[in-house]
């Protein structure tokens, strides 16, 4: 194993390879597939015992019961133009990749208040729009009924098709595919998300329904873009649904590193790499990790100011997450909630704001914003024969120590009087417990990386090429780069695209 220095990686092979990719999580293998499609001969390298970062899938709790460690809702997956091939009702990657089943619920997503009824996004924006006006006269945000509000807002978008969800994948791509999209979706995007659901919505419901949705973005809902990460969830719910894939979402990566494999490429699990001049000669090496990850590795090589930039990028907040077996089906109030995939449990948009206001100043909600998904609902093969798994995290400080146990069980038990005494076990991870089994989670920080309006474009630098380093051949390719957390591989897949650019430019 060789040290080496940039100008040797631009020409390796004769027997060897062409690339390294360190990490095997979606980008990582996304990055993998997507250079040996170009002819590349392509090795990855993972620390963990088992492929495939937050799309691994245990037996957590009891045996029989399997659970999604990290991901498990895959829309961004079904929706990337890196990843959906691999769908079974797509044409699919090559034969050789086992297709991954989709398990669809029958409600993508459903938001409970209390006292009213819930909002449902269904996979249609009309079935929605009138299921909110309907939830309407809950306990306020306006009297006044306006079921078109959600179909103003969010139809347009879902109208302008993988357009519109392409191009937001791959932002930084120029010309861009779908300019008139995107510039209707950064005009309503760029709002707080907050600011937003007021200006737009009537109704709790609604309301609700988008503070939730962008809760995912980890930021405190008054911050401008928030508004864009709750719209892209929500169109990619009405486009593509929130799937479960079917046994896990392990088989997501299963199918990548079979794809891998049937190309010539290899895969070599618990082989944490600990420096960049460990690495076999190759013309690219992609790194699936964290900037601080990559001044570990690779800090003595890099110049002083892309690592001072490196050092410099923020993390947080962190998650802590709860997974159940248990003996029968969650006991929802508002029995519309049975057929729900995912339930955000957290009321009002004003709760949910609060707590993620919270979060995002160092402390811990009394009341969190829990993201619950219920995957047997859609997938019963996860759990024996009438039983069921139960998935949720809440947000913390970066780092946190603090059990969140009792107040995630607590927000369920709100609008499911008797969950607890469903639980045949249950298995917790805090932030270090995520840490340890994923390196790129640090201090329990799921996204790689805050993803504010400055860190969503310098990410980890501000540049057109961000995926670049100032080392010859060396390419980050995880969450880090745009377009950022999430399992639609597309931060791995434009890393390959300019690696192979730039090779092609060189010969
Ligand atoms: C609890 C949780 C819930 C989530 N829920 C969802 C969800 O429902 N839907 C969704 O779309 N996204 C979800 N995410 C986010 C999603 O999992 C990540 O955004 C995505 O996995 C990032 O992919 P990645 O390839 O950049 O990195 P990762 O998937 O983190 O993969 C990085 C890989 O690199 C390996 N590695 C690290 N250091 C080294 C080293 N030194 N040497 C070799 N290998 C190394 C790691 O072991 C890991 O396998 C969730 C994440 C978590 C943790």
């Amino acid at each position: 194993m060789v040290a080496q220095s940039g100008g040797t990686r631009a020409q390796a092979r004769p027997d060897g390879f062409d690339a390294v990719v360190v990490g095997s999580g979606p980008n990582g293998l996304a990055g993998a597939v997507t250079l040996a499609e170009a002819g590349w001969r392509v090795l990855v390298l993972e620390a963990a015992g088992q492929p495939g970062g937050g799309l691994r899938t245990e037996e957590l709790t009891l045996s029989g019961f399997r659970h999604d460690v990290c991901a498990t809702v895959l829309a961004l997956a079904a929706v990337s133009p890196a990843l959906r091939a691999y769908g079974a009702d797509a044409p699919g990657p090559g034969a050789d990749a086992p297709p991954v089943r989709w398990a669809h619920p029958p409600v993508p997503l459903a938001h409970p208040l209390d006292g009213g009824a819930a909002a449902l996004l269904r996979r249609d924006v009309a079935a929605t729009a009138t299921t909110l006006a309907a939830a309407l006269g809950g306990t306020g945000g306006g009297k006044a009924t306006d079921p078109a509000g959600w179909r103003r807002l969010v139809g347009p978008l879902v109208a302008a098709g993988p357009r519109l969800t392409d191009g937001v994948l791959s932002l930084l791509d120029l010309p861009p595919a779908a300019p008139v999209a995107l510039a209707r979706f950064g005009a309503v995007g760029v709002w707080p998300a907050t600011a937003l659901a007021r200006a737009a919505l009537r109704g709790d419901a609604a309301r609700a329904l988008l503070g939730g949705l962008a809760a995912h973005s980890m930021l405190d809902l008054g911050q401008p873009m928030t508004a864009a990460y709750g719209l892209l969830l929500a169109v990619s719910a009405h486009q593509v649904g929130w799937p479960v894939a079917v046994g896990g979402s392990q088989s997501l990566a299963d199918a990548l590193v079979a794809r891998l494999r049937a190309l010539g490429g290899e895969l070599v699990t618990g082989q944490p790499v600990t420096s960049l001049r460990a690495l076999p000669p190759a013309r690219a090496v992609l790194l699936d990790l964290t900037p601080r990850q990559v001044l570990r590795i690779a800090g003595d090589e890099l110049p002083a100011r892309y690592r001072a930039a490196l050092a410099r990028y923020r993390y947080g907040p962190g998650v802590f997450k709860v997974d159940w077996a248990l003996d029968g089906p969650v006991p929802w109030r508002d029995r519309d909630l049975a057929g729900a995939g995912t339930v955000h449990l957290g009321g009002t948009l004003a709760e949910v704001a609060a707590a993620e206001r919270a979060v995002a100043r160092g402390r811990h909600p009394e009341r969190p914003f829990v993201l619950f998904v219920q995957a047997t609902v859609a997938d019963p093969t996860r759990a024996p024969a009438g039983r069921h798994t139960g998935w949720a995290y809440c947000h913390v400080p970066l780092g946190s120590t603090v059990d969140m146990t009792a107040a995630i069980e607590a927000q369920v038990e709100r609008f499911a009087p008797g969950f607890r005494d469903r639980i045949l076990a249950r298995h917790v991870m805090g932030p270090a417990a995520l840490e340890a089994h994923n390196a790129n989670e640090i201090g329990g920080d799921i996204g790689g990386g805050t993803a504010d309006l400055r860190q969503l474009f310098a990410r980890p630098v501000l540049s057109r090429h961000p995926w670049a380093t100032p080392l010859p051949g060396v390419y980050l390719c995880s969450a880090s780069t745009p377009p950022g957390a999430g399992t639609h591989g597309m931060s791995g897949y434009h890393a390959a695209r300019l690696a192979l650019r730039r090779a092609a430019a060189r010969s």
